[in-house]
């Protein structure tokens, strides 16, 4: 914080009231941070001038500040806490102060500070739908219920009870949005009274409050296509919000989420899943039944396939949006071990054991990974 608050404005130290708001205009046009984006020593600049002139030009202050200087108007110095009757909590954001000296900030640098023109109003709608992989796999339809803003019949879309034009918007001068400050940021932020659209009515309709336009209860019917993936967005055309002052709709955006499935896992257009396969027809060579995505398909299991195989069923996956091809569906065969066995079997498998070299019950080797 400089010293010299008079310095700093460029002003004498007999300077008018006017003659400070002047000076003050001056430097604050020069320094504001809107003026110079990413510019840390202009907004340090602009923050200590809007503070000198806010002291200077408050004869309280500014008396105090002449008797004391700049050390009475500073945090953590004796000048708060010594009972000279300055609160320095009291002072206001040095946007709040450029406020005051320039009043609204909307029109004041144009394009510069809103960007150009008004705000245009979001007209489009999202939301979700859930579906299951075997919808995904087909393809489904689902009907999805909401609420949308549709042109106000009594008063044609005006927002006008008498059929007045609408007026631009007091709060944003038409900008159709507002500047908050937080802390030493600004923030735009969709008007409030004009809800963005830079317009209000004098005499608002009573059906929709001089909105133009009115919320109702609206359905549409989504096609989901055969192999939608999870997170897919599917656009509806037109079936959005009106916007308040052509009549025109926005899109509807649905979000297509897919229940996760316990028996099949996605990878794009493949698919994966498992299933226990005896240890003897992994020994042996055989045929087992697989469950797929579209019913269930035969997997050839070759003579002495080892447990953790994967095989591939081509063109057993998902469609994939747009193509004509399927993807694959991968299955991985587990060797399923028979939880009890009766004294025969018991016999014939220890027979069997031996027969591979093996004594009963030893722990190493082929029936040690097995049984364990
Ligand atoms: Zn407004
Ligand atoms: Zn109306």
């Amino acid at each position: 914080m400089a010293d010299d608050y008079y310095e700093l404005l460029g002003v004498k130290r007999d300077a008018t009231k006017e003659e400070l708001k002047k000076a003050y205009r001056k430097q604050a046009l020069k320094y504001h941070p809107d003026k110079n984006p990413g510019d840390k020593g202009a907004e340090e600049k602009f923050k200590e001038i809007s503070h000198a002139y806010e002291v200077l030009s408050d004869d309280k202050k500014r008396a105090t500040y002449d008797q004391y200087g700049s050390t009475a108007f500073q945090p953590g110095t004796g000048g708060h806490s010594s009972g000279q009757g300055v609160d320095f909590s009291g002072f206001r954001n040095h946007f709040d102060v450029f406020r005051d000296v320039f009043g609204d900030l909307g029109g004041l640098f144009g394009g510069a500070m809103g960007g150009s023109g008004r705000t245009a109003v979001d007209c489009d709608l999202r939301g979700e739908v859930e579906i299951s992989l075997k919808e995904a796999f087909s393809g489904t339809e689902r009907t999805v219920k909401y609420r949308r803003r549709i042109p106000c019949k009594k008063c044609k879309g005006t927002g006008s009870a008498d059929g007045s034009k609408p007026k631009a918007c007091g709060t944003c001068g038409g900008q159709g949005a507002v500047f908050l400050n937080r802390g030493f940021f600004q923030m735009s932020q969709t008007c409030p009274n004009c809800r963005g659209t830079g317009t209000v009515v004098s005499n608002p309709c009573s059906e929709c409050g001089g909105a133009g336009t009115v919320a109702e209860p609206h359905s549409v019917r989504i096609k989901i296509p055969a192999g939608v993936e999870n997170g897919m967005q599917l656009r509806s055309s037109g079936e959005g919000n009106s916007d308040p002052h052509g009549g025109q709709f926005g899109d509807l955006y649905v979000v297509v989420q897919i229940k996760e499935e316990r028996d099949f896992q996605r990878q794009g257009a493949n698919l994966q899943s498992a299933v226990s396969v005896p240890f003897a027809t992994l020994a042996l060579g055989g045929e087992v039944e697989v469950p797929t995505i579209d019913g269930s398909g035969m997997l050839k299991i070759p003579a002495g396939t080892q447990s953790e195989t994967t095989f591939r069923l081509r063109g057993k996956g998902m469609p994939a949006v747009g193509r004509i091809q399927r993807g694959d569906h991968f299955v991985q065969v587990h060797v399923e071990v028979p939880g009890k066995l009766t004294k025969a079997q018991k016999e014939k498998l220890e027979a069997f054991a031996e027969s591979m070299g093996q004594k009963s019950g030893e722990k190493v080797g082929f029936f040690h990974r097995i049984f364990q």
